[in-house]
């Protein structure tokens, strides 16, 4: 099967494909399983109905990888938008953003000037900023970000990939500093020599980051770990490990995407623990429903049965 990851994940990045497929009625149909729709509201919407089930949420309008520098400023006014609605609609719902969304290709210090304004922003409406991580050539950047954003303020976050070898070296600079981490196993399609190609290396990776995660030293002011993971198993051997530790609710949150363990998220956030959900929406949503079709080979029979009107 990780020739069909690598197939989609090649798509992910082609421009032909994008373009096709994006026009393509059976495609459309197939992602509001991952989205509930392409708007804002859509996505505020989605974020009421789990409010009074107890799932807080995350709103992150897709797109990535600008071709001018230029289209970053409605990118940064859309978000200071979104964290004016979410306030008006007393909601628990934060922001995340994706640096290339933001100009950083072009220019990084025009990406860290709009990030900062939506950061004020957050912090003035009491929301919080999470900065996902893309591929691995983007990691250094990302974490410089991040760093210069954590001095400003903690209500910053980054999301950090199990896949890639040097995390592990990552995190004891980020624990330093007492960071917000969303602990994921990565999305994109990387080299052997930069990440684990075995899905078995990742897991374990995971489950030992995210222990290191949890020890008593980096208990530190603005510290959060967002377990970011669907993979079950993974969870309960988490839980287990709070659980022995008797670590306290407040620093960590189980984080998941809309439409994906919808029932899991349930159970959790009736169980009394912390569950995030991830709601994406937007027009610009191509190379990230080809990186969810590469995480689970199950999807593509799902788009297999859209195709025939299922
Ligand atoms: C909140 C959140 C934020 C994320 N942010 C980033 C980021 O910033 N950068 C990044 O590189 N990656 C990000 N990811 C994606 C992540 O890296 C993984 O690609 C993705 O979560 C799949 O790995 P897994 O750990 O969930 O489980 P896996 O081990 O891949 O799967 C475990 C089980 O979960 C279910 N599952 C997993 N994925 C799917 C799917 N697409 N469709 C249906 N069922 C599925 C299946 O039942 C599967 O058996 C994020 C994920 C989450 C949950």
């Amino acid at each position: 099967m990780s020739l069909m990851r690598n197939v989609f994940l090649w798509s992910s990045t082609n421009v032909w494909m994008r373009e096709r497929a994006t026009r393509t009625a059976f495609v459309r149909r197939s992602v509001v399983k991952f989205m509930p729709g392409e708007r804002l509201e859509d996505a505020i919407e989605a974020a009421k109905t789990l409010k009074p089930v107890g799932i807080t949420t995350i709103l992150t309008r897709l797109g990535e990888n600008l071709a001018h520098v230029e289209e970053a400023d409605e990118v940064s006014t859309h978000y200071l938008k979104v964290i004016d609605l979410v306030k008006a609609a007393g909601l628990d719902a934060q922001i995340s953003v994706k640096p290339t969304q933001l100009g950083y290709d072009q220019d990084a210090d025009v990406c860290f000037r709009h990030l900062v304004a939506i950061a004020d922003r957050a912090v003035a409406a009491n929301n919080f900023l999470w900065l996902d991580m893309e591929s691995s050539k983007y990691v250094d950047g990302t974490i410089a970000l991040y760093k210069r954003l954590r001095a400003r303020t903690p209500r910053v976050g980054i999301a950090i990939q199990a896949y890639l070898y040097r995390t592990e070296k990552d995190i004891e600079d980020l624990v330093r500093m007492g960071s917000a981490i969303r602990l994921v196993k990565g999305a994109y399609m990387e080299p052997a020599s930069v990440a684990y190609p075995k899905k078995a290396d990742v897991d374990a990776n995971y489950f030992k980051l995210a222990s290191r995660l949890l020890d008593k030293d980096t208990d530190q002011p603005g510290a959060l770990l967002h377990i970011a993971t669907h993979d079950i198993g993974l969870q309960e051997r988490l839980q287990r490990v709070i659980a022995d530790r008797k670590i306290s609710p407040r620093r960590y949150e189980f984080a998941m995407l809309y439409g994906i363990q919808s029932a899991r998220q349930r159970q959790l956030a009736e169980s009394g623990v912390r569950t995030r959900c991830l709601i994406s929406y937007g027009e610009y949503w191509f190379p990230w429903y080809m990186r969810r079709l590469a995480e689970r080979p199950a999807n593509v029979g799902f788009v297999v049965r859209n195709l025939f009107g299922g």
